[in-house]
């Protein structure tokens, strides 16, 4: 599949340059103490070569200049049902917050983050919210919801006025310095497209969030990577410090080519339990 790098060959003796043997030793503590708990045991994606000890979770005291990030993804209408969401600056998700993109959704999800303690909330949209794409409620949600929605378009609009977050779509956002780029589940999935799409990605972002996995990290759904290549190739260019995104359930984890830790943070197991934990890190700010 074209000439890209095959990650799987990537050594993972190689840390990513911004973790410290401290957040390492720390990360692996925690990895002990998630094994320990044999729920969430169950969830914790086979290890593979590429792939990193979760990354430090729950610390008490933050490192100063940094900015908390805690990262959910793919809550499909049970973020509520979370065990715990921790304490941190930017709670960021990553779409697929509904199943349907619903107003009674949207609404009970626009009632989770205005709990939240969180200063900053950045969410983008998955494929799940079928309102906030042209025409993909019409054709496909119409059929699946109960009662027939009037003007699914200003549900979207809504959400946006609303302002219980900053909503990203193509677009971003610099918080304490650090610069955040959003792309939502691209409808038009035609590769011309999407390359266009993924081109627009500017050179100095630090925080990459989309849906989808890029290809060969975070994306295994039964052994085969179902990522995009063409959002690999803008990372590899980009190289941005991380990159969030959710979509295939199963391949919760943390990963890294050497310059980039690639986090799927996506909250529902395959069978849709909000199970997995939110994922947190610490960026020093610009
Ligand atoms: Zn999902």
């Amino acid at each position: 599949m074209g000439n890209h790098p095959n990650p799987k060959k990537k050594d993972q003796s190689d840390p990513p340059s911004t973790t410290t043997q401290e957040e390492q030793n720390e990360a692996l503590r925690f990895r002990k103490r998630l094994m320990e708990d044999e729920k969430i045991k169950a969830t914790v994606p086979a290890k593979n070569d590429h792939q990193l000890p979760p990354l430090p979770f729950d610390f008490k005291d933050k490192p100063p200049s940094c900015t908390r990030f805690v990262v959910l993804s793919d809550t499909h209408s049970k973020a509520d049902q979370i065990k715990k969401v921790p304490l941190g600056d930017v709670l960021i998700h990553c779409g697929d917050f509904s199943d349907r993109g619903e107003p009674g959704e949207v609404e009970a999800f626009e009632a989770f983050l205005k709990k939240l303690p969180h200063k900053h909330k950045i969410v983008i949209a998955g494929n799940h919210e079928l309102s906030f794409f042209e025409g993909r409620f019409d054709s496909v949600g119409q059929y699946l919801t109960t009662e027939k929605v009037e003007n699914p378009e200003r549900i979207k609009q809504d959400f946006i006025n609303h302002k219980c977050c900053t909503y990203l779509e193509h677009s971003g956002i610099t918080m304490n310095g650090i610069k955040i780029y959003g792309i939502p589940w691209i409808n038009n999935q035609d590769k011309d497209h999407l390359e266009s799409m993924y081109s627009k990605i500017p050179q100095d972002t630090n925080i990459l969030i989309s849906h989808c996995p890029p290809y060969g990290f975070g994306d295994l759904l039964e052994d085969k990577h179902i990522g995009h290549v063409g959002l690999l190739k803008y990372v590899n260019t980009v190289k941005p410090k991380y990159h969030l995104f959710g979509h295939v359930h199963e391949a919760y984890g943390v990963f890294t080519n050497g310059s980039t830790i690639f986090v799927n943070a996506a909250t529902c197991t395959r069978d849709l339990q909000p199970e997995h934990t939110p994922i947190v890190f610490d960026v020093p700010n610009g």
